[in-house]
This record gives structure tokens, C-alpha cells and sequence, in this order.
């Protein structure tokens, strides 16, 4: 049954069975073990490590490991690493650490590169089988031959070659006697096919390039839409989840499987591709804006890599708990980023410890507080949760509160401080401000107020209401800190046309400087708090030091968006 349902103001196509408990693949996967068709289900992740993972990915990760997990059966990390020029350990050793963070385990780790001999072995069958010639054609003429969707291919010349000419020229081409490009092996299938997957595809092309696994072993590398089959088979994968723009492959996948005389028969099923809005998704765009400088590393908290999300401070369950929501679509469709959001802001309001902390500091004198007294107020550390207690925050003369909390002149409605108004500061007393203190510019640099010892918090008083309440941390103690504020990457929508330094939002980072209160002296990089009023942030784990503590925020407190209810299915 198709149903569609609305989500962000889109139609999207939700799968779902009669049931009503499973996506298609769920069901697919129960059906096969329930006919013993397949007696435990593999899946596996298979990464090309060219590149940072990102939040797509986390889709493919959760389906192809949380369906394992949830029919007992076994999920391999295979890097699909056919492509020696663009690879990298530093990526191979990353996506570990990204799949891991999400908090699943592999039960094998494979590189399709391992599998070299044994493809090159089943591509000499399929030469022997007379189902593969090698083809002297460049690129360009394999193109313009190649034909259209409503214009058949032509046979190349070279499709009559026989058997033992193209063993021996396939042999030539591994021992390296040609150039790169000069030379492809192709499978024999039919230049008539509606699918032009199926016209004489190229399996194996020649590439002079070391390889991060194999160094100059080998000079011809197998395509993917020949490695991936045989590697899924080889593996032992049952069911070959992927992303839609692979259907059209599947005749080829399946004629790769039954040519090649592949013991083990996987089957391919294809979800819809995750894309956010406002943010660049694949790795090799993602790549650029890294190689042009245009952001810090692949794990900037601005990217939506798994690593940049990490350092902003997203945590693996919210990133979980939306991509659930999004389910396993057929179709795929632009999920807003601020979903996302949602769901990091849920998860971080049950855990993250409430605390003060000022961004754009201005200095208050309370003129009538004794100079020399300290006292500690209690404060909630989550109201959310009462089990993570109270803790103590200084309270003093001086303090600092935000500069947008006060107006010289306010607009109507203002209920914040402004000369002659009375607010209550959090946790602590009303205030009323008497006196604007301003510097040579006529900037003001400090007011001075005068609090009501009665109103103190917590104390019952009921004499007088005010309208405000805004938050202040203690001149004394307080801590210098970093603050990092991001908005969307992209000032826009992704477009493939623009040079990326012109998407970029130039308001995608904000830094500014403030305080936190010593309740925050001993934070240790990760840890997430709630700094009230303002939004989550996190500890940043690479530019935090003992004498410098910056703070990435992770979303606001607030958002326009509106979740629909009741949620869709997974
Ligand atoms: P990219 O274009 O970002 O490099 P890719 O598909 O080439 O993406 P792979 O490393 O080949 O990246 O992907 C590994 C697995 O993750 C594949 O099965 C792929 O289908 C899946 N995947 C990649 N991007 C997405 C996405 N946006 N949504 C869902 N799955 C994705
Ligand atoms: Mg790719």
C-alpha cells in the first residue's frame, strides 16, 4: 500500500505494509526468512572512502545495520575502494570512527580491493563464457556509440574479437603494457537495450594509479557496477540495500551475479537518498568546499558530515531519532534541516544541564548590594529532571548580563531592563536600572542598579509583579569563553552551476565573546549544556583549551517549525 503523507509542506510517498508495523524492506527480510528462502540476513554498509561521511549516509547506516540487528542476522563495513585516485586511508580510518559513533559494530571489515584477484578471475570467465571483450574504443567514442534513451547503440568493431584474442589482450592490459584509457574490457550483452545499463557496459578500465590497499599491484581497476555485485555475492550479502538512483542497475547487477557463476545470490533493493535542505550532500562537493578552504575541515560543525555534526554537538540518538522519522521512503525528497533540529533539541532538553552564560557581556552595579558579600543561590540543573539535583551559582555586586537585555530607549512591549524598569534576575532578586554609565562614543559601557533584597527567589515573596526575567553570571568568577554561532551553510538552495564561495551564507558563523559562571570551570570537550535563554551548545573538542573554552552552538531554544503529528513511520 503507497500512502503519502505531508512533511514540511511536501508530498511524500510513504511505503507501508497492511500491517502496519514494517517499511518494504522490513517486510521483504521477514518474508524471506518466514519461506527459509534465506536463512539469516546480511547486509552491509559499503562506503567509498573518498570522503567524510554524512548525515545520507546515517540513513544507509541505520537501515542496512538496524535491520540486521532487528532479524538477528550480521552486518559487514566494506570500503568499496575500486577507485585508486580518489581514496585515502585518513578516509578508511574516519568512516570507522563515524559508524562506530552512531554505536553499531561490524561483524566483518572488508575492502572490496581484497576481492582483485578473484574479479579479475571472474572477469576471465565471462571473456571465456564469450560474454566480455576488450574494446580499444576511447571514452569519447564509447559515449557517442552508446546511444540515447530513444536512439539504439551501435556494435562496437571490436565486439567480434574472439575469445583468445581478448584473454590475451585482457592479460596485456594487467601487465600493464597500455595507457590509461587505452583500452577497456566490456561486458557482451545488447547495444539494442531500453536500459543503457545493459549496452556493453564497462567493466574494467586501466588506471596507472597506486592504490592505498593494493600500491602498484594492480593497473586495471573493475567498475563498481561490476565490483559491487560480485563483492555483495562474495560476502555472502543477502539483501543489497541502496539508493534509488541504483534501479536501473539492477538488471546489470543480477546478469554480473549469473554470468560471473556466483555461488551466493544477493539481491539488490533501493530506498530513497536523504538530501537536506540548505546544505551540500555529496562527498566530492563537500570535498571542494574542504580542498578551497572555504570551511574548517571536514568536520566544521557548519558540514553535514557525521564529524562536523559530532563537533557541533548533535548527539547519535537524536540523528537516530530523525532518521527513523524519516523512514524508509521509496521516493526521496528534501527533508528540512530544521527536522533535524527538532530532534537534536528533544534529546538535548532531557540531558543537557541548564546554565547561565552571557555572549554580549554589559557590566551591572548593584549599587546597594554590600561590596564584600557573596552569596550562593541555588539553581535547577535540569527542570526536566529532577534527579540531576540543584547546584549553586555566585551571586555578587557585579555582574554581567546580555546587552540586548537592556535599551536605552525601548520600543513598546520591551520588558527587559531600561532606565526606571524593574526585572527579575534569574534565580536571584529584581533589579531596577538607575543609571546609564557610557564611554567617550556615548556607547553605554555599565549601568548601575539597585536590587530589592525581598524578591529573592525561591522566597515566596508575592509584593509585585515584573514582566521580565533575564540571566546574569557573577563578575567574581566568572569564566572568558568563546561562542560559536552557526546558521545554515548555504544562504540558498545547492546549485550545481555556482561556484560554491558564492552559496556559502556569510552569516553560517558568528563568534563572539562573553562569560560562563564557575560552574563551568572544569568542562570537558563534548559535554553539552543548555545556557538558559540562549539555546545548546557544546564543548568544542578541538579549539577548547584549559585557559580557553569554546562553545559551539547546537541549535536554538526555539524554532518556527512545527512537527506534524502523529509522526511518520519508520
Ligand atoms: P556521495 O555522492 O555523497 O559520495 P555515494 O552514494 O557515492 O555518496 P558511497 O560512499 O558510495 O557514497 O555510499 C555508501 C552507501 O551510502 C551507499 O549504499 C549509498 O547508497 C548510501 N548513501 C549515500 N548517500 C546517501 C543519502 N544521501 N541518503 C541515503 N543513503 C545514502
Ligand atoms: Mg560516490
Amino acid at each position: 500500500m503507497e500512502l503519502t503523507t505531508l512533511r514540511n509542506g511536501r508530498k511524500v510517498e510513504i511505503m507501508e505494509n497492511i500491517s502496519g508495523s514494517n517499511d518494504f524492506i522490513r517486510e521483504i527480510v521477514s518474508e524471506d526468512l518466514k519461506t527459509g528462502h534465506v536463512k539469516q540476513v546480511v547486509t552491509r554498509f559499503p562506503p567509498e572512502p573518498n570522503g567524510y561521511l554524512h548525515i545520507g549516509h546515517a540513513k544507509s547506516i541505520f537501515i542496512n545495520f538496524g535491520i540486521a540487528q532487528e532479524f538477528a542476522g550480521k552486518t559487514n563495513l566494506r570500503f568499496d575502494d575500486t577507485n585508486p585516485l580518489k581514496e585515502d586511508n585518513e578516509y578508511v580510518n574516519a568512516i570507522q570512527e563515524d559508524v562506530a559513533w552512531l554505536g553499531f559494530h561490524w561483524d566483518g571489515l572488508y575492502f572490496a580491493s581484497d576481492y582483485f584477484e578473484e574479479m579479475f578471475q571472474r572477469a576471465v570467465l565471462l571473456i571465456k563464457k564469450g560474454k566480455a571483450y576488450v574494446d580499444d574504443q576511447t571514452a569519447e567514442e564509447l559515449r557517442l556509440t552508446r546511444g540515447t534513451l530513444t536512439e539504439q547503440g551501435q556494435d562496437s568493431l571490436y565486439r567480434t574479437r574472439t575469445i583468445d584474442e581478448n584473454l590475451d589482450l585482457f592479460d596485456h592490459m594487467r601487465q600493464g603494457e597500455f595507457g590509461d584509457g587505452e583500452r577497456v574490457l566490456r561486458a557482451k550483452i545488447d547495444m539494442t537495450s531500453p536500459n543503457l545499463n545493459l549496452r556493453d557496459p564497462v567493466l574494467y578500465r586501466i588506471s596507472h594509479a597506486p592504490h592505498h590497499n593494493t600500491g602498484d599491484k594492480w593497473c586495471i581497476y573493475p567498475m563498481y557496477a561490476f565490483a559491487h555485485p560480485l563483492e555483495d555475492a562474495i560476502e555472502g550479502v543477502t539483501h543489497s540495500l541502496c539508493t534509488l538512483e541504483f534501479k536501473d542497475q539492477r538488471p546489470l547487477y543480477d546478469w554480473v551475479i549469473r554470468e560471473c557463476e556466483m555461488p551466493h545470490v544477493p539481491h539488490q533493493y533501493e530506498f530513497g537518498r536523504l538530501n537536506l535542505s540548505n546544505t551540500v550532500m555529496s562527498k566530492r562537493n563537500l570535498k571542494k568546499l574542504v580542498d578551497e578552504g572555504l570551511v574548517d575541515g571536514w568536520d566544521d560543525p557548519r558540514m553535514p558530515t557525521l564529524s562536523g555534526l559530532r563537533r557541533r554537538g548533535f548527539t547519535p540518538e537524536s540523528i537516530r531519532s530523525f532518521v527513523e522519522e524519516l523512514g524508509v521512503t521509496v521516493t526521496g525528497g528534501e527533508v528540512d534541516y530544521k527536522l533535524l533540529e527538532y530532534h537534536a533539541r528533544q534529546d538535548l532538553n532531557l540531558r543537557a544541564p541548564r546554565t547561565m552564560a552571557v555572549i554580549r557581556p554589559l557590566k551591572v552595579v548593584i549599587t546597594n548590594y554590600p561590596e564584600n558579600q557573596v552569596e550562593m543561590l541555588d539553581m535547577e540543573v535540569n527542570p526536566e529532571d529532577a534527579s540531576m539535583g540543584t547546584k549553586q551559582v555566585q551571586f555578587s555586586r557585579e555582574i554581567y548580563i546580555e546587552q540586548e537585555d537592556f535599551m536605552e530607549v525601548p520600543p513598546p512591549k520591551y520588558h527587559r531592563l531600561y532606565p526606571g524598569n524593574e526585572v527579575r534576575l534569574k534565580n536571584a532578586y529584581f533589579i531596577k536600572c538607575n543609571e546609564v554609565v557610557k564611554d567617550n562614543q556615548g556607547n553605554v559601557v555599565e549601568l548601575r542598579c539597585t536590587y530589592d533584597s525581598e524578591t529573592k527567589s525561591g522566597s515566596g515573596f508575592t509584593g509585585r509583579k515584573v514582566k521580565g526575567t533575564i540571566h546574569w553570571v557573577d563578575c567574581k568568577t566568572a569564566i572568558p569563553a568563546e561562542f560559536r554561532l552557526y546558521e545554515p551553510l548555504l544562504a540558498g538552495e545547492f546549485d550545481e552551476n555556482k561556484p560554491l564561495e558564492q552559496l556559502i551564507n556569510p552569516d553560517s558563523l558568528k563568534v563572539e565573546y562573553g562569560y560562563i559562571g564557575a560552574d563551568l570551570k572544569n568542562v570537558k570537550i563534548q559535554e553539552k549544556y543548555q545556557f538558559i535563554r540562549h539555546g545548546f551548545f557544546n564543548v568544542d573538542p578541538k579549539e577548547t583549551t584549559t585557559d580557553h573554552k569554546v562553545f559551539n552552538l547546537i541549535v536554538s531554544l526555539k524554532s518556527s517549525f512545527k512537527i506534524e503529528q502523529p509522526s511518520a513511520k519508520r
